[in-house]
């Protein structure tokens, strides 16, 4: 695994939030994404070499919409950046990770910010959900 590709915090209004983390880097977002399969709608922000992704339900189904109603606002996942996914996938199964979206099973998923994502339930990983990415190179 390489660095933190970014940090994402659930929000139920991302409108206010943008507001609030632009104030708080200094910096408006960069780019708002909606990935509809994931029933999210997203902002980015840099703060540096760091990424942060703002992350808003578009549903109540929405697994964002889940996590505010369980916990509230706040970190959602960490991302790393990895050169590989599919390996680094078999390879943290190997090591007894549940991974939650196997892409033997369902392909490769698309997340925001050109990557393939996965993630790792937080049962396996001490109650923080990890996600995988890997930029979309135009040769994939
Ligand atoms: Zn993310």
């Amino acid at each position: 695994m390489n660095k933190i590709e970014h940090i994402g915090i659930a929000v139920k209004d991302l409108e206010k939030s943008n507001v609030l983390f632009a104030s708080l880097f200094g910096e408006a977002h960069y780019k708002i994404e909606e990935v509809a399969s994931e029933g999210v709608k997203t902002s980015f922000f840099k703060s540096g070499p760091n990424k942060i992704e703002l992350l808003e339900a578009t549903n109540p189904d929405s697994p964002i919409a889940k996590f505010i109603e369980k916990k509230g606002e706040g970190i959602h996942h960490i991302a790393f950046a990895v050169d590989n996914i599919k390996e680094e996938i078999k390879r943290l199964q190997n090591e007894g990770f549940i991974v939650l979206n196997d892409p033997e099973v369902s392909g490769l998923k698309k997340g925001a910010d050109n990557k393939y994502v996965a993630f790792l339930h937080p049962k396996s990983t001490n109650g923080v959900l990890i996600e995988l990415c890997q930029e979309i190179s135009e040769n994939d």
